[in-house]
């Protein structure tokens, strides 16, 4: 591990993990399913250029990205993998969706018609009850009686995956079947990270997995299949003692009880620490955990160390923020938000190191 000497936030991506996940999902749905990587936005903030590589070696062969910029990142490091692009296309892109052998998903009639007459592959988003993007029943109907060239995948996506009772589940899976009856033998698609756990009627042909690459358990599976992926971790730059009745950070929002250590975290909310964790995230010191008190700023947090044994009181100590016993998940549901948009804020406000150990020294 390369030691750096900076005092900001160290985000460390863990990418034997990312690789493990890969195989997780893929013996979830199956070896007659394909496991796709969805690398969008910058791998979840956590860095497309690094994991594309370590992905084509555990076996991924199709990748989703969100635009064409992030399509060639991926193509520098997967010189052979399917590569679709999800944010639709652009007629005028035809030429080097050709050359570089790129996806689009079309997501709509007009992008279709015109994408499959510039002799462009493409993929096929249809609605089905996200009401965000894609052809409706009828559009698809039109489609097909135009007799373009034929999409090569057809995809929809779950709204409510992440809740196996949700009867919109079946409703999208009803649909979608519908509507690929009217497109003959094109290969499928429907289920993300949450969805391969509802089972093998959702696997369809290709599975575009994300979140569960990442680390995280979207439909909360136990035993979770799926490792944790991040830590971060940031430096106590100052420890003070607080009197009885002084109070903490902005607006007085944690007033102290008794004398309290007050350890000053080099961590903020420009760090992707969300604001909203004031006063109720925690941090891993050791074996031991803190609560930060006070409101998050924007370069500090701070934490009550009264209770650690005085050894780990110490100034310049690092302490974990997201490790396995503090997952991203409980970061997420603790600040009132979801973990991928923890995810996603964490890794791209921060400098992010690779481990890789385990994987070079198996191979
Ligand atoms: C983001 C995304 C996925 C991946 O979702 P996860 O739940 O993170 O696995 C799959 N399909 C589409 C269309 C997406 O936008």
């Amino acid at each position: 591990m390369k030691v750096v000497k900076s005092s900001g936030p160290q985000l460390f991506v863990d990418l034997d993990a990312i690789q493990r996940n890969f195989r997780a999902a893929g013996s979830i749905v199956g070896s007659d399913v394909e496991v796709c990587a969805v690398v969008k936005s910058d791998a979840y903030g956590l860095g497309i250029d690094k994991i594309v590589g370590p992905l084509v070696a555990a076996g991924c062969h199709s990748f989703f990205v969100a635009d064409f910029e992030e399509a060639v990142r991926v193509r520098r490091r997967a010189a052979v993998a399917k590569v679709f692009i999800l944010r639709g296309a652009k007629p005028s892109f035809a030429e080097f969706y050709r050359q570089n052998d790129f996806i689009p998903v079309c997501n709509t009639l007009c992008e279709a018609a015109e994408i499959a007459s510039l002799r462009c592959q493409y993929a096929l988003n249809v609605e089905t009850g996200l009401s965000r993007f894609g052809l409706t029943f009828g559009e698809f109907r039109t489609l097909v009686h135009c007799r373009v060239r034929a999409p090569v995948l057809i995809m929809s996506h779950l709204a409510c995956a992440d809740a196996p009772g949700n009867p919109l589940n079946l409703l999208q899976k009803s649909r979608f079947m519908a509507m690929c009856e009217l497109s003959g033998a094109t290969p499928r698609s429907l289920a993300a990270s949450a969805g391969i756990s509802l089972g093998p009627a959702y696997h369809f042909d290709l599975a575009r997995i994300g979140s569960a690459l990442y680390g995280l358990n979207n439909a909360s599976l136990d035993p979770n299949p799926f490792v944790n992926v991040v830590r971060l971790r940031a430096r106590i730059a100052d420890i003070r003692l607080v009197r009885t009745g002084e109070a903490v950070g902005y607006m007085s929002t944690f007033r102290a009880q008794r004398p309290t250590w007050v350890g000053i975290l080099a961590i903020g909310y420009s760090h992707g620490l969300a604001w909203s964790g004031s006063n109720r995230l925690w941090v891993q010191i050791g074996s031991h955990q803190a609560p930060l008190v006070g409101r998050v700023a924007m370069e500090f947090a701070a934490i009550d160390m009264t209770d650690l044994p005085p050894s780990l009181r110490v100034s310049g100590r690092w302490v974990d923020l997201i490790c396995p016993k503090l997952p991203a998940e409980l970061m997420a549901h603790t600040a009132g938000t979801i973990p991928q948009e923890t995810l996603v804020r964490i890794g791209s406000t921060n400098t992010r190191h690779y481990l890789e150990e385990r994987r070079q020294a198996h191979t």
